[in-house]
C-alpha cells in the first residue's frame, strides 16, 4: 500500500470536520476517506463526497460481505464504517488518506496500520463549549445533541490512547498545530 494514514477522532462538535477540511486544502496528496453511514444526510452534505449514505439494510449486507475494515454503531441505531474499497481506491492513486472516524474506529485503524498511521485526537476546551458548538451548528435535533454531548465524556477518556491530542480552542491555532504534525509525519 502506497499511502500513509492520518486519523482524526473526537467527540462530535469538537471541530474535527472543520480541521480536516482545512488540511485537505493544504496538502495536495491527501484524500478524504469517505465513510459509509446509515444516517440521513445533514445540511449541505453530498452523497459520495461527505458519506456514502446507505439504508440500514444495505449497511448490514456490507457487514455480512465483510466490506468494512472497521465499523461502529456510534449512536443508537446509527452505523458508520470505513469501506476497504475506499482505502484501495485512494492508495491506488498513491495518495495519503485522512479519516474522520469515532474514537473506537480510530484506534481500530491505528492498530491495523501501526506506524503507517498517525492517530490525532481533537479535544474541545470543555464539554460546555462542545454543547454550545453543536447548538450553534444547528444541524442536529435537540435529542441528537443530547446524545452527542452525553457521549463526550466517555469519548474524552480515549484521548491518552492516541498518538497526540490537539485542543481546538482557538481554531487557527489548532489548524496550524495539526498542519505541522502532518507535515512532519508525511516527511518522516
Ligand atoms: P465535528 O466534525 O467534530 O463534529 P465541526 O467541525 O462540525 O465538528 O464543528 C462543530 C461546530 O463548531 C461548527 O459549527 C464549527 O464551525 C464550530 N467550530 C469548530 N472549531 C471551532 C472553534 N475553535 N471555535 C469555535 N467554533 C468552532
Ligand atoms: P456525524 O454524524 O457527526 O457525521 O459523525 C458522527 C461520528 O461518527 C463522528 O465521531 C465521526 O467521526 C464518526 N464516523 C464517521 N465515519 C466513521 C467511520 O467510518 N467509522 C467510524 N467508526 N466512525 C465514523
Amino acid at each position: 500500500m502506497a499511502g500513509k494514514l492520518i486519523i482524526f477522532s473526537a467527540p462530535s462538535g469538537a471541530g474535527k470536520s472543520t480541521i480536516v477540511h482545512y488540511l485537505l486544502k493544504k496538502f495536495d496528496n491527501l484524500e478524504f476517506s469517505v465513510s459509509a453511514t446509515s444516517r440521513k444526510p445533514r445540511g449541505t452534505e453530498q452523497a459520495g463526497t461527505d458519506y456514502y449514505f446507505l439504508t440500514p439494510d444495505e449497511f448490514r449486507k456490507r457487514i455480512e460481505n465483510k466490506e468494512f475494515i472497521e465499523y461502529e454503531e456510534v449512536y443508537q441505531d446509527l452505523y458508520y464504517g470505513t469501506l476497504r474499497s475506499e482505502i484501495d481506491r485512494i492508495a491506488a492513486k498513491g495518495n495519503n488518506i485522512i479519516f474522520d472516524v469515532d474514537v473506537k474506529g480510530g484506534l481500530n485503524i491505528k492498530k491495523q496500520f501501526g506506524d503507517k498511521a498517525l492517530a490525532i485526537f481533537i479535544a474541545p476546551p470543555s464539554v460546555n463549549e462542545l454543547s454550545r458548538r453543536l447548538n450553534h451548528r444547528g444541524t442536529d435535533s435537540e435529542e441528537m445533541i443530547r446524545q452527542r454531548v452525553g457521549k463526550a465524556k466517555y469519548e474524552l477518556s480515549f484521548a491518552p490512547q492516541f498518538d497526540v491530542t490537539v485542543v481546538n480552542d482557538v481554531l487557527e491555532t489548532a489548524q496550524a498545530e495539526a498542519e505541522k504534525l502532518i507535515s512532519e509525519f508525511l516527511a518522516g
